[in-house]
């Protein structure tokens, strides 16, 4: 199943669009048969799981973390993690600049931006990006390298709301791009869209998708 569906969501998506196939809370037995099937790039929501599953699995995956990070969890992933999505805060990006620092490695990073219309989710709004990318704390971070944004669109079936998100998130993306980061070809992801929205989100302009139920099929978190 795990490689049809992989195939069937390949198949539809343009070669421009990169898909991170999100096995959290699936069993290294599914990871692996996704790999087997050709898929490279995986998402996880947990530092401890991503680090397990990196321990047993092939050395050629590119993890990418696409959960809320606690700082004190960082040390775990650091090592090996390909790229951070969720990037929240100016001392989340001060505390993996530090970690990374300690591998001698650059960690790449989007910013996650609040666009949804839920209050939970986490996300940057627009003032605290403008505070962290002025700052000097920021120009002197030399271990984390800022590659673009992501977001998650507000989970509703009301398919303007979600294509209106998608297309602040953008706009996000555009404006950042034009004030702090022209000239520098690395900032170039938008990380949106899921399962149940990333056609729209590709027609949106993402350049990343992160899809784990129509591949792996629902979790059950018991
Ligand atoms: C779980 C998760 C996904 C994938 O969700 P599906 O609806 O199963 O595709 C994508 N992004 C984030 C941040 C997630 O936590």
């Amino acid at each position: 199943m795990i490689k049809e569906n992989l195939k069937k969501i390949k198949a539809a998506i343009p070669s421009s669009v990169t898909l991170v196939a999100v096995s959290k809370t699936k069993p290294v037995s599914d990871l692996q048969e996704a790999y087997d099937a050709g898929q490279r790039i995986f998402g996880e929501n947990h530092a401890l799981e991503m680090r397990d599953k990196h321990e047993v699995l092939p050395k050629d995956i590119q993890w990418h973390f696409i959960g809320h990070l606690q700082t004190n969890k960082i040390k775990y992933i650091i090592p090996f993690v390909t790229l951070i999505h969720s990037i929240d805060t100016a001392n989340l990006l001060e505390a993996v600049n530090k970690e990374a620092k300690k591998h001698d490695r650059v960690v790449d990073c989007l910013l996650q931006f609040h666009i949804a219309q839920e209050e939970t989710k986490f996300g940057l709004d627009m003032e605290e990006a403008h505070q962290l990318l002025g700052s000097e704390a920021f120009k002197a971070m030399e271990n984390v390298r800022i590659c673009g944004v992501m977001g998650m669109a507000t989970f509703t079936d009301d398919e303007a709301e979600i294509r209106k998100e998608f297309k602040h998130l953008k706009e996000i993306f555009e404006t950042l791009k034009t004030d702090y980061f022209a000239g520098q070809p690395q900032f170039k992801e938008i990380s949106m869209g899921m399962s149940e929205d990333y056609p729209i989100a590709i027609e949106e302009g993402a350049t990343l998708i992160r899809v784990g139920s129509k591949i792996f099929g629902a979790r059950n978190y018991n």
